[in-house]
This record gives C-alpha cells, structure tokens and sequence, in this order.
C-alpha cells in the first residue's frame, strides 16, 4: 500500500516503459519504491503501450531476431536520422546496453513474437512485442506490484522542491486532492510534452488546434517544464516534434498506431486548393513517413487528402477508418469535400506527367513523372483505374525532442553542468541527448528501457549511501 508520510528509497515519476523500467530495476536492488502515474489505472502505459517494438544490438540470432546486428551498423543508422544530433558516448553506450537486455525483459514478463507483415525489413534489427506495448506494459505492472512497488494512479506530480540541485520534496495531485510525498532519490520518466497544446501554440500558433497526438493525453510536460524553470540544463530543440500522416478521422489523442496512413508514396497528395505540394515518390517510405507529418502542417488548415486508384489499394496497411471511394475523380473530390473541377484538373495533368516505367513497390522503381512540379520520383502511375479512393490526412504528432540533459549514470545535469544531487531520468524526457533529430524504429523504447535500468541501478545506490 502506498504511504505517502513513509520516506521512500526511490519515487519515480511517470507510468510508462522507462519508469516501469525504473521502478522495478530499484526495488530488484532492494531500494523501496513509489511509482506515481498520471493517468488512471485503465489508461496506465503513456505512450509505451502503443508500441510494437525494440531495437537491439546482437551478434547472433536471438529471440525473433534474425542474423546479426551490431554496434557500428546501430550507430551508423542512428548518425545518418539524427544528422549527427545525438552524443556519441551515450548513444553508444545506450546501443551496446540493448544488447542482453531481452532476457531482462522476459523475465519481466514481456514475450517477443516474429515482426508482422509489412514491416518485415525489421525482423533483423527489432523485437516485436506479443502483444503489443499494451502487454508489455501489464507485464512490467505486474512484476512491479509482485516485487512490492508502490504505485498511485490518478497522481501527478506537479513539482519537485529543488535546492542546490537536491530534490527536497515531491509536490502532487492525487485523484484531485494536494499532497506532498519524499524519497532519497527521484527519477523522472513522464515523457514529452506534445498533449499539452498551449505549450506546442507557442510555436506553432493555432495549428495545433489541427494537430493530433498520436498517444496518451497525460504527457503534457508538466515536470519538465518546472525542472527547466529550476536550473536543469535543456537538450533538444523545444520548437521541433516527430510527426507522421494521420488519418484525419483519428481522435484528438490516444488513436495509436492504427490510425497512420502509409498510403502517401502509392498516391498522389492535394491541399485544400486540391494542389499537389510534395514529391510523394521522393524515397523509400520508412525514409520519408516522418516529414509528412511537418508538409501536412504548413498547409492550410494543416490537411491534406491522399487520392489513389485501384491499382495502390492492395500496396499498404490501411487505416482503422475505410477509405472514401467513388467511381469518378470528381465524384471522389466532392465526397473528399475539395473542389471537383480543381483535383479533376490535377489529377489530369499529373497523369499526363506520368512516364512508362517498371513498377516496384518495394524499392526506387523507374515509374516517374517528367515536367510537372513538384515531381513525383518514384512510383508514379496514372491514377485511371477505378474506384477511386481518398483519406483526409492531419499531422500526427508522436513526441516531441526537449528534454532534460544528463549524463551515462542517467543523473539530470544543472545548467552549470553539474549533476543533480539526487535526480535521474530516463526515456522519453531525456531521449533528446541521444536522439536529437528524426527517429529509428524502435529506438524510443531501448532509450526508454536502457536509460530506466541505469536510472533504477543508480538511484537505489545512492539512496542506499
Ligand atoms: C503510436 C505510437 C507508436 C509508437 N511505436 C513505437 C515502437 O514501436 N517502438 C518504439 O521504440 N517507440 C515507439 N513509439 C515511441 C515510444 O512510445 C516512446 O519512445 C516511449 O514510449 C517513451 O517511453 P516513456 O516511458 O519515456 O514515456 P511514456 O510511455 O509516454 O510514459 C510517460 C508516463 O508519464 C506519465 N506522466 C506524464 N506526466 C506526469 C506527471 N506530471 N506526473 C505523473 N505521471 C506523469 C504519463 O501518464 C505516462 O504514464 C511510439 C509512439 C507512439 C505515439
């Protein structure tokens, strides 16, 4: 039972994959613990539990994943998405950890099952959750309740009482009511702040009334903010966000990974004018999903509509919501709600584009237009076969990239570059120390779980001494 006048070893903020990973890693090295998780029991998880899968580093084939992957491969592809906005010692570190850090994970409760159709090309690099996230998530909860961590739900920590760099006292909200909680040691995992949508309009304006966000509503940056505004030194651009191609049916929070749309490179995109305004075709789709979340935001009304035929239907995993079909472009347009005569003339003229070729879904084909602007590079086909179909698509935004900065033993570091006497963080809060720009599959959740092991690691010691 949680006790809230008990001084405990170790309060972890947060209730998603890095504080699960902190919070039993802690209680595992004998520290008592106290998990306090926003959300209610049923909505529990964050954005952990929309999750499919992990990356790891392996020599050998290892569980689901096949052949080999190893430590320069890893970090290659890590340097070439972030464009070198990552620390190398971290990242490093972070990529060799994830190797053995599955059997850890399965005697936590977590199964792995062979990557699923359609993301194939991972089945080397990531392990897939059975499951899902969702398990995973009920797994860790389960182990940590069975190891006798404490846990709050409907509890948020609205601020840590800092002096000189040491936490005194936890403040926070428990179903609605104040109250205060202490513990030697804090670590902070209550990810990014993409649900609170007051911050991101500071950025972006009223956009972000058209913005989605693709998971939990309880990340709203709340402790990062308020260990900002106490001297913890910032990483990560505040005003940049991982965002993909939603569809524009999907609630305003929480739609998951059933909700994005793939349909992009098999099709062409319009605005509002019913205007072409990207390559579509630009390069192979798990190189390019992540900039559309962005191009659909600087449009206006920050939609788009992803018009295909016949022939790309079959090409790619649809979205939870069918798609709008109709026999002719201009009957499509009008049940798009876009002007029929404006998609008719585009859609015209970029068949006309469209240039004879070998088509290939599965790598850069030869099938491309010629004199239309923008191009579309690859995949390029007439849209002539009916029926035709269409989804709205909105910006959905994944998390965003400011975090807290810290070091290889997951302590928050002061702006004078000191660490915090009794404060850790993992995951997504301090992801953007490793991964300062775009995003590798997977690689959210072994930040997550390697930086929630270290945090669990260091701060039952430190509590101990
Ligand atoms: C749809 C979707 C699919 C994804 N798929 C993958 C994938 O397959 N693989 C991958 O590696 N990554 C994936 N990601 C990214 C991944 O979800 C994150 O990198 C990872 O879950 C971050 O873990 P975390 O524990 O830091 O944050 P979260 O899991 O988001 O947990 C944060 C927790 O903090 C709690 N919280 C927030 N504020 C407070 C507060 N003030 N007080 C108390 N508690 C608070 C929240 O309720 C939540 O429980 C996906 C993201 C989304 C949205």
């Amino acid at each position: 039972m949680a006790d809230l006048s008990r001084v405990y070893d170790v309060l972890v903020a947060g209730g998603g994959n890095a504080a699960l990973c902190a919070a039993i890693t802690a209680r595992q090295a004998g520290a008592s613990v106290l998990l306090l998780e926003h959300a209610p029991r049923a909505m529990r998880g964050g954005n952990s539990r929309h999750t499919r899968n992990f990356r790891a580093m392996h020599a050998a084939p290892e569980a689901t994943l096949t052949d080999s992957y190893l430590e320069d491969e890893y970090w290659d592809d890590l340097l070439r998405v972030t464009g070198g906005e990552t620390d190398e010692a971290l990242a490093r570190m972070t990529i060799r950890a994830s190797s053995g850090v599955l059997g850890w994970m399965g005697d936590c409760g977590v199964r792995f099952q062979p990557s699923l159709t359609g993301t194939l090309s991972l089945s080397r690099t990531n392990a897939f959750f059975l499951g899902g996230g969702k398990a995973l998530v009920n797994a860790y909860y389960r182990t940590a309740e069975a190891l006798g961590v404490d846990i709050l739900y409907d509890t948020e920590v609205t601020h840590l009482a800092m002096e000189d760099g040491f936490v005194r006292m936890v403040e926070l909200t428990c179903h609605g009511f104040p109250e205060t909680a202490r513990a030697k040691c804090i670590v902070v995992a209550s990810g990014g702040f993409q649900a609170n949508l007051d911050w991101m309009r500071q950025y972006w304006g009223d956009r972000v009334d058209n913005f989605v966000i693709r998971g939990t509503p309880y990340n709203r940056g709340r402790v990062l903010k308020d260990l900002l505004d106490q001297h913890v030194a910032p990483v990560g651009d505040p005003t940049q966000f991982h965002a993909v191609a939603l569809d524009a049916r999907a609630p305003k929070f929480d739609g998951g990974i059933v909700t994005r749309l793939d349909s992009v490179p098999f099709s062409i995109v319009v605005n509002r004018a019913g205007e072409r305004f990207y390559d579509e075709g630009e390069d192979l789709w798990p190189k390019r999903y992540a900039i559309w979340g962005r191009l659909i935001a600087q449009q206006p009304g920050q939609t788009a509509w992803s018009i295909f035929d016949a022939k790309s239907t079959p090409l790619f995993m649809p979205s939870v919501f069918p798609a709008i079909s109709a026999d002719t472009i201009g009957e499509l347009a009008t049940r798009l709600g876009l002007d029929p005569v404006a998609v008719q003339s585009t859609v015209a003229e970029y068949n006309a584009a469209c240039r004879p070729g070998a088509f290939d879904g599965t790598k850069l084909d030869s099938c491309r237009t010629e004199g239309l602007t923008p191009p579309k590079t690859h995949w390029a086909r007439p849209i002539e076969t009916p029926p035709f179909s269409g989804y709205p698509l909105s910006p959905g935004i994944t998390f965003t990239y400011l975090g807290l900065r810290v070091n290889d033993r997951a302590q928050v570091l002061m702006q004078d570059g000191k660490p915090a006497a009794n404060l850790f963080a993992s995951g997504e809060i301090m992801a953007g120390n490793i991964l300062g720009r775009g995003y590798l599959a997977g690689f959210g959740m072994t930040i997550g779980t390697v930086f929630g092991r270290i945090a669990g690691t260091e701060a039952a010691r430190h509590a101990r001494n």
